[in-house]
């Protein structure tokens, strides 16, 4: 059964020993997953799911990284502290690729180390759970339909497992909505930033698969197709989506939403 899931920014600023002096520039987001953080200790997952957006992508088809071991570390970021280790649930992920055998192909990877769009979110949510397990998927360049339906096939394994399981979309929204932005600047960016926030806070799930690609392409938002996943997970579900905060003080948007399962 699903019990957690949410959609997190991926910011390597919010891990203490990168962000330092700047990580008052995005306490809010600090603030909204130490919420996060409570929601899903308490909820007692034996595996956590992670979508990342920059874990190892291929064009034609989703990833699931069955390396049996992962580790965390952000030394590409400057941070030679922090170190973080979990055990992979080698079998659902196996799983998930047999259901999918018929729809889309799903590529087995094996990457020790793990991304920082899987790393950040893990290095809050499992502060007190250092024993859990840990799936990691990453998505694909197919159609948003078939994100949004790799996501139904996987809540079909989440419901074959028996185990209780978290479920974690990692992504940032626009990543041009400032002049400096590492990107470059959009005027459009602050429009797909709103209407996504709205679209998510109303769970209008077949408008978020409908976005207009031009935006999307124009925007880049790398959280979009992870989004899409969850919410394929997500979709027959009781929940309620639930804003914890939204900054952009480097011109990246990042949402904390929780969706809170009735
Ligand atoms: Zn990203």
């Amino acid at each position: 059964m699903i019990v957690f899931s949410a959609f997190v920014p991926h910011s390597p600023v919010i891990i203490p020993e990168v962000g330092k002096e700047n990580l008052d520039k995005l306490s809010d987001t600090i603030k909204a997953y130490q919420t996060l953080e409570h929601e899903i200790y308490s909820s007692k997952p034996d595996t956590i799911i992670v979508i990342s957006p920059h874990a190892e992508q291929r064009d034609e088809s989703f990833t699931i990284n069955q390396a049996p071991n992962f580790k965390i570390n952000f030394k590409e970021f400057g941070d030679l502290v922090t170190n973080m280790q979990f055990t992979n649930d080698i079998g659902f992920g196996y799983q998930v690729k047999e259901l999918c055998e018929d729809y889309f192909p799903v590529m087995m990877t094996a990457q020790e180390n793990l991304d920082y769009g899987t790393g950040v979110p893990l290095f809050y949510l499992t502060q007190h759970l250092p024993d859990v397990k840990v799936v990691v998927i990453g998505y694909s360049n197919l159609s948003p339909e078939e994100h949004f339906k790799f996501g139904q096939i996987i809540r079909k394994q989440i419901n074959l497992a028996g185990k209780r399981i978290a479920v974690v979309a990692s992504g940032d929204l626009s990543h041009k909505l400032q002049e400096d932005s590492p990107a470059g600047y959009s005027e459009r960016a602050q429009e797909f930033d709103q209407k996504i926030i709205k679209l998510i806070n109303n769970k209008k799930i077949d408008d978020i698969i409908h976005l207009d690609p031009e935006l999307i392409k124009e925007v880049s938002p790398c959280g979009h197709r992870s989004l899409l996943i969850l919410l394929g997970i997500m979709e027959q579900l009781n929940f309620t989506p639930q804003q914890l905060s939204y900054q952009a003080p480097f011109g990246i948007g990042y949402l904390v939403e929780n969706f809170e399962i009735k």
